[in-house]
């Protein structure tokens, strides 16, 4: 679906009128318009991207910041004793709208929600390949990774203070101990 036919781009855009909550250069947040309790909030990125694969590794980063924030406003505002953060990616997954949005529930005991499944019995050999396939394939993420979580580059700053120093006298020591 195209950006111009998108409902919540719509409501990015102000074109249609919502609950806005939080809003800042990528992110925006409004109340779920059907929602499941008091402060559903839907938490979603700007920029029209369908399904979670299409996000980039900063709006993912900014996303799962905001969420993790409102969550907490949630508890405080709302004197709220738990959240439930539902991600429903793609259209057999039960995706609402073409665009991807972050579910953040506010939560209650006995509040009489139920988003808890029936656990179901497989047999050991599928469950034996489903572990196969996955390891062999996510073995190929591993570097994508390790690659996005590097550190900022640290300045030495040793160098700096060298000259003079008891490093710079432990260096020349070390030097003169050369043949
Ligand atoms: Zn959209």
């Amino acid at each position: 679906m195209a950006k111009e036919d998108c409902l919540l781009c719509s409501v990015i855009d102000n074109k249609v009128a919502a609950r806005k909550v939080y809003e800042d250069k990528d992110v925006l947040a409004i109340l779920h318009p059907t929602p499941a309790s008091v402060g559903h909030i839907l938490v979603m990125p700007k920029e029209h991207l369908a399904i979670f694969e299409q996000l980039t590794e900063f709006t993912t980063g900014r996303l799962f910041q905001v969420t993790n924030k409102l969550s907490s406003v949630v508890f405080e505002a709302l004197q709220m004793e738990g959240t439930n953060i539902i991600i429903s990616n793609g259209t057999a997954a039960e995706q609402k709208w073409p665009h991807f949005t972050i579910n953040l529930i506010p939560r209650r005991s006995q509040d009489g929600l139920n988003f808890a499944w029936s656990p179901r019995q497989f047999n050991e050999d599928d469950m034996g390949t489903a572990e196969l396939k996955l390891k062999a394939e996510a073995k190929k993420i591993t570097e994508e990774v390790l690659e996005d979580q590097a550190e900022p580059p640290v300045i030495d700053t040793k160098v700096e203070h060298l000259s003079g120093t008891e490093e710079d006298n432990y260096q020349i020591r070390q030097l003169r101990r050369m043949p």
